[in-house]
């Protein structure tokens, strides 16, 4: 009894409906800030269920807009709830509801991609990182041409232990464009296996939740959408620098239907490349004929361990870019008429 007495005591008292809250304060979605909102409760709660039990919890909610999320993180019993919004629009009706809950809501007016997080909230809340996850959640429902450079930023972040991590393992759940969320959570050998799934797969345990069809958005938006929950790990797949990682990844990529090898190639200046390359490739054991998709999170550990040595013997490596060096051959070709191109100078 005891209990349910609770448990009532968290849910928001009558309020308008969202689609009210629209109309009333004439919140007309912005096509291009890319806004589509959620007015259907059953699908917000489904969302918020994803991060886990959120009772006193600590949230920040990344694009509150008109609020629907927001409603059901505060009907979950989120005890503190930050929403970071960037259009002033849309504060009123948050303030709405912030009196609907007293002392749970907190409004900032700003940018999420600047926001700093680390001082949103008591340093008490903090957990080690090697202890189970703090009880701090980030939700939100972005446009698409936020939350893809969002997480890409928050990865690193996540490396760094900063930003929302300074806290430890802080648990991320957030929608992306259907195509985004595969890639995050592709599989080894999978057609959507790319760049973000070894970034991401490396850091945390990411798991694709489930998809929403765009026509439960208004307006609706061309794509499907896909939740998407973050669990750093306590122990990164690979113990080097994100910037390395992050590297040694986007050169394999590069040429993502060619052999693993052609993509390390440009990891290395012209001179010594294809020495440089099978050097590489032995101490890391990794097979050369692999496709890009094909390697597992352990063959990026290997290559990566074997790339960081290699920097370490070679001075400049780190810093080498095969973009850089084709400018100064083009550049060289001008200078020279379209004669004779002059010759790198090596590490
Ligand atoms: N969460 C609401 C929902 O589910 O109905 C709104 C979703 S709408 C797709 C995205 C929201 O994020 C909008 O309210 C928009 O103003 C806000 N937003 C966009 N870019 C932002 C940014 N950089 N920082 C904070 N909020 C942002």
């Amino acid at each position: 009894m005891a209990m349910s007495t609770k448990l009532s005591s968290f849910r928001l008292p009558p309020l308008p409906t969202i689609g009210e809250i629209i109309k009333l304060y004439n919140l007309r979605a912005e096509k291009q800030l890319s806004q589509n909102f959620l007015l259907d409760m059953r699908l917000t709660d489904k969302i918020v269920r994803q991060a886990g039990s959120l009772r006193n919890a600590h949230v920040c909610e990344v694009g509150p807009g008109p609020g629907g999320l927001t409603r059901s993180i505060l009907n979950a019993g989120a005890a503190d709830l930050l929403v970071v919004e960037k259009d002033t629009r849309f504060i009123p009706g948050l303030k709405l509801l912030s009196e609907a809950a007293p002392g749970r809501v907190r409004i900032v007016h700003g940018d999420i991609l600047t926001y700093r997080m680390d001082q949103g909230f008591p340093s008490h809340i903090a957990k080690t990182w090697v202890d189970g996850p703090p009880d701090l959640h980030v939700i939100g429902n972005l446009p698409f041409s936020v939350s893809t450079p969002l997480i890409i930023k928050w990865l690193e972040s996540m490396a760094n232990r900063s930003g929302p991590f300074v806290f430890g393992r802080t648990r991320l759940t957030l929608t992306f464009q259907k195509e985004v969320a595969e890639r995050l959570t592709a599989s080894t050998g999978s057609r959507q296996r790319s760049r973000l799934s070894i970034m991401a797969q490396y850091l945390c345990t990411v798991k694709n939740c489930f998809t929403i069809p765009g026509r439960a958005f208004v307006p609706k938006p061309d794509v499907d959408v896909g939740v998407v929950h973050f669990t750093p790990l306590a122990r990164p797949q690979i113990q080097q620098p994100f910037k390395l990682v992050e590297k040694l990844v986007r050169n394999v990529f590069q040429f993502r239907r060619k052999r693993c090898c052609r993509g390390i190639e440009m990891l290395f200046p012209a001179t010594g490349r294809l020495e440089m390359t099978e050097e590489l490739l032995c101490r890391a054991d990794v097979d050369p004929t692999l496709r890009p998709a094909e390697l597992t999170i352990p063959h990026f550990r290997a290559l990566a361990d074997a790339y960081s040595q290699l920097c370490a013997e070679n001075q400049g490596l780190i810093a080498y870019d095969f973009r850089e060096e084709l400018k100064e051959k083009r550049r060289g070709r001008r200078h020279h008429g379209g004669g004779e191109v002059p010759q790198h100078r090596g590490l």
